[in-house]
């Protein structure tokens, strides 16, 4: 094309379109899949702006918010289009090419060794799929602020854009043509189509229609010309018998015969599953649900879900689910993620995924929706942000996150204490609730700890949820119920310590008189656990004592003061000869049974395992 401008694919994004068309995955239909989420979320886009501002739709077709599907058989093109937002031309530059997303090189990396390219629109690079199908794309859009521009891409490493000279006016949004690969021919079949579009878009909110081909009935003359009939093998036989009008007046008798013609036909009905009664929707609908939200198209089902209505003051419905796996970066960009998963819908126009005053950081791993009715539609997103009923929704949104997580935890037999446990109570234990608990602190468990650490209004829930190993626990995961559970008469504090492995722990000298009285002692080992042990101060009453810390007392012995005078000397020629820069103090302690002497950190200063930690990070 003479105004054609060129540019090149980024380079990441370049490498992501060879893989692309090289591959040899067989399920090829995803494309259609990412095209119509993508044309839905443009249809979002401009139907939220016209919430502030009607004119922006303007008139006749353009108002209306739909997608469109046409097959031209003889040229081997399969377009979609939709009336959303549009891109300028600077969109179709950046958006198509030019800027690779944070995902881009994370998912080519994935391919690389043993992907799944079904999980691409979790990567934020969806669009690319169309490369499965075609070997060449057009991308035709008219956004409101710009003319009407081409992009177009033999994925070739180079795509153009051009003022388009060519193609009907779109009024605005975007028209996505491919020009099939000779092997992508089931692409032009109506009725696969049609297959394709209910399955992917259950749950799009905007109808989708496809220009399909329709046989009508048209009244025809008859019996001028008997040999019309065998042209027509198809036309009914059943000749018009009405052919005499009330009045009696004769009218030339007629046929009808079937002929083909077009029409637009919707191939979606829109309903919103979360307006349902959850008794009504089933766990299949649920799932599938859950997919379409996550973009996650594998078989696994999420681990739990709770769909509810709150009433009062702010009225909303929701639905929040666990997923079946942490996702890819789901702690690289804690603190500074610009997403998170839950949709905010008001009235059932989705508002924005991008309102972190939703939900707390910590619960970020979450997908879900929330639909209110009580909070204004006519205003901007800005604004929405500061609106008082957030903060009602957050604090119901984290107490129903919360239950839903303790649900997995009670329904898993795992956790239970067997012993308390007939067989016939253990024979029905679900089989598929067996350990879930552990999964999900496996995928998630950083998250809990997280959220003790930021969530004190919720430090107590949360604190329940938490697990750990232990010197009694036996290899797998205890709670602090359990703990509690086993604490011996007279027992005051829950005694945990911290290091790098559970290995290491075992042979600390700090748990030989601990061991040798029977009492538990929590490992901690992971990294964030000294954090959160500076959060976590009690539970149900309970003190927490780090076993390797001063303040360490396991019960009064009479002959303690005795003792202690009789070494003084020893004590204090000690602390004199290691001097007051190295240590506090040198004292008797109980809490030894082989080794004869340990160093232990004062009360409110680092443990050695902080320490260590610390280091690593300057270094
Ligand atoms: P994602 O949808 O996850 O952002 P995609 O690769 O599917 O990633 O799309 C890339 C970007 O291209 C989108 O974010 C959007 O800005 C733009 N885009 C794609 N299709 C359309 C469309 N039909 N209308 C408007 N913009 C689109
Ligand atoms: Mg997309």
């Amino acid at each position: 094309r003479s105004n054609a401008e060129k540019f090149e694919f980024q380079a990441e994004v370049s490498r992501l379109m060879d893989i692309i068309i090289n591959s040899l995955y067989s399920n090829k239909d995803i494309f259609l899949r990412e095209l119509i989420s993508n044309a839905s979320d443009a249809l979002d886009k401009i139907r939220f702006l016209s919430l502030t501002d009607k004119e922006i739709l303007g008139e006749g077709d353009n108002t209306k918010l739909e997608i469109l599907i046409k097959l031209d058989k003889e040229k081997k093109i399969l377009s979609i289009r939709d009336r959303g937002i549009g891109m300028t031309k600077e969109d179709l530059i950046k958006n198509l090419g030019t800027i690779a997303k944070s995902g881009t090189s994370a998912f080519v990396e994935k391919m690389q060794t043993s992907g799944d390219l079904n999980l691409i629109g979790q990567f934020g690079v969806g669009f690319y799929s169309v490369y499965l199908v075609a070997d060449y794309v057009e991308v035709i859009s008219k956004h409101n602020d710009d003319k009407q521009y081409v992009w177009e891409s033999k994925a070739d490493g180079a795509f153009a854009i051009s003022e388009d000279e060519w193609n009907e006016p779109l009024g605005r949004g975007t028209e996505i043509r491919l020009h099939l690969r000779e092997e992508a021919g089931e692409y032009l079949e109506e009725d696969k189509l049609k297959e394709l579009v209910k399955k992917y878009s259950e749950f799009i909110n905007f109808p989708i229609s496809i220009w399909a081909t329709k046989e009508v009935d048209v009244e025809v003359p008859a019996d001028e010309d008997e040999s019309s009939e065998e042209e027509t093998p198809e036309s009914s036989s059943s000749e018009d018998e009405e052919v005499e009008e009330e009045d009696g007046e004769k009218k030339p008798k007629t046929k009808t015969v079937k002929e083909k013609t077009y029409e637009w036909e919707v191939l979606n009905d829109i309903k919103a599953i979360w307006l349902r009664s959850p008794k009504e929707v089933t766990d299949e609908e649920y799932a599938k649900f859950y997919h379409s939200l996550a973009k996650d198209f594998s078989e696994d089902k999420p681990m739990a879900w709770s769909h509810f209505t709150a009433e009062g003051d702010v009225e909303f419905k929701a639905v929040l689910f666990v997923p079946p796996k942490a996702p890819h970066d789901l702690y690289e960009s804690y603190y500074n993620a610009d997403k998170s998963n839950l949709k905010l819908y008001v009235r059932r126009v989705f508002i924005s995924d991008e309102f972190d005053e939703l939900l707390p950081k910590y619960l970020n791993f979450l997908m879900g929706l929330v639909d209110s009715d009580t909070l204004p539609l006519n205003v901007s997103r800005e604004m929405l942000q500061q609106h008082s009923s957030l903060k009602t929704i957050k604090k119901k949104l984290i107490r129903k996150a919360l239950d839903m997580i303790r649900r997995i935890a009670d329904e898993d037999p795992d956790e239970s204490n067997d012993k308390d446990k007939t067989d016939t109570e253990k024979a029905s234990d679900n089989d598929e609730k067996k350990g879930k608990y552990a999964k999900f602190w496996n995928e998630f468990g950083k998250s809990i700890k997280l959220g003790i650490i930021e969530d004190a209004a919720n430090r107590g829930r949360l604190a329940k949820l938490l697990r750990f190993e232990s010197s009694k626990s036996g290899g797998k995961l205890a709670s602090l119920d359990q703990y509690i559970s086993r604490m011996k008469p007279g027992q005051k504090d829950i005694f945990y310590i911290t290091g790098t492995s559970k290995e290491q722990l075992e042979k600390s000298p700090f748990l030989e008189r601990l061991t040798k009285k029977n009492y538990e002692v929590i490992f901690f080992t992971d990294p964030v656990d000294e954090y959160l042990m500076q959060y976590l101060m009690d539970y149900e009453d309970k003190k927490f004592q780090n076993v390797s810390k001063e303040g360490l007392k396991l019960g009064k012995d009479s002959k303690d003061k005795e003792l202690k005078d009789s070494f003084k000397e020893l004590t204090k020629w000690w602390k004199d000869a290691l001097s007051s820069e190295n240590v506090d103090s040198v004292k008797l302690s109980n809490r030894l049974a082989d080794s004869p002497c340990v160093v232990v950190t004062s009360k409110y200063g680092w443990s050695a395992n902080m320490e260590r930690i610390m280091q690593s990070q300057t270094l």
